[in-house]
């Protein structure tokens, strides 16, 4: 399996554009920080507009635009499938059942995500294995095989400690939410901060089983060797 070093030379062999996820976690700003300090200014930076993000949010995503110097793609969802949405789900409806909670983020944000990854032959995120059960068997280098393109997890095997270290010592902007108790920021309805001794994605969609806390975004990777090809 590669280090974090060699993405950037994984990187260098590939043809055609690679995208970096920015979902405004702490990780989403250390790797892109880690990928501007590798040469890599020829990204995609996006983010998924959900329509539901906290106000503050928007404020980070200026903040950061300001500290890297780049613009942050925003990429929404389609207005008539919304529309469609809130009319089945009401305000809430995400909250009553798995199957609506899966629908609205696959209108909102997996959706979304098609548009941006579309014409793309790579894509960077900031997803950490210890961060939840579901991203336990994360590797840096997997095959998206729902997008149909290379996912590269530079940050796969960092520790909480080695987070914060990176973020303190290059002087990164995190989060507003993180200062209020929040360890994993996503839409205002499904987020809340979390409780002493609570793993960082216990506050996404808390009402719901360990197992089934993620928003489909990151589901179905197959682990790649270095090469390419799939183990
Ligand atoms: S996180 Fe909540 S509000 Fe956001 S897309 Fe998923 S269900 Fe909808």
């Amino acid at each position: 399996m590669p280090d974090i070093h060699s993405c950037a030379d994984i990187l260098a062999k590939i043809k055609g554009p690679v995208a970096l996820a920015f979902s405004h976690q702490a990780e989403d700003a250390a790797v892109l920080h880690l990928a501007l300090g590798r040469g890599l200014e020829g990204l995609e930076v996006f983010t998924l507009d959900t329509g539901k993000l906290f106000p503050e949010t928007y404020t980070y995503h200026r903040e950061a635009e300001r500290f890297f110097g780049l613009r942050i793609i925003k990429y929404s969802p389609d207005e008539e499938a919304v529309r469609s949405l809130e009319k089945k789900l009401g305000g809430w409806g995400m909250r009553e059942s798995l199957e609506n909670r899966r629908l609205c983020c696959h209108v909102r944000k997996v959706a979304p995500l098609q548009k941006a990854l579309a014409g793309k032959s790579a894509w960077i995120t900031g997803l950490r294995a210890s961060q939840s059960v579901t991203r336990a068997g994360l590797q840096i280098l997997e095959y998206d095989a729902v997008n149909g393109l290379i996912k590269i997890n530079p940050l796969a095997a960092w520790t909480d400690q080695e987070l914060a270290a990176y973020i303190e010592e290059h002087g990164i902007p995190v989060h507003p939410l993180y200062a209020k108790g929040f360890k994993s920021i996503g839409c205002s309805p499904c987020t809340r901060a979390v409780r002493e001794g609570e793993e960082a994605r216990a506050g996404r969609w808390w009402w719901e089983s360990p197992g089934h806390r993620e928003c489909g975004l990151h589901l179905n990777a197959g682990h790649l060797q270095a090469g390419g090809k799939p183990v």
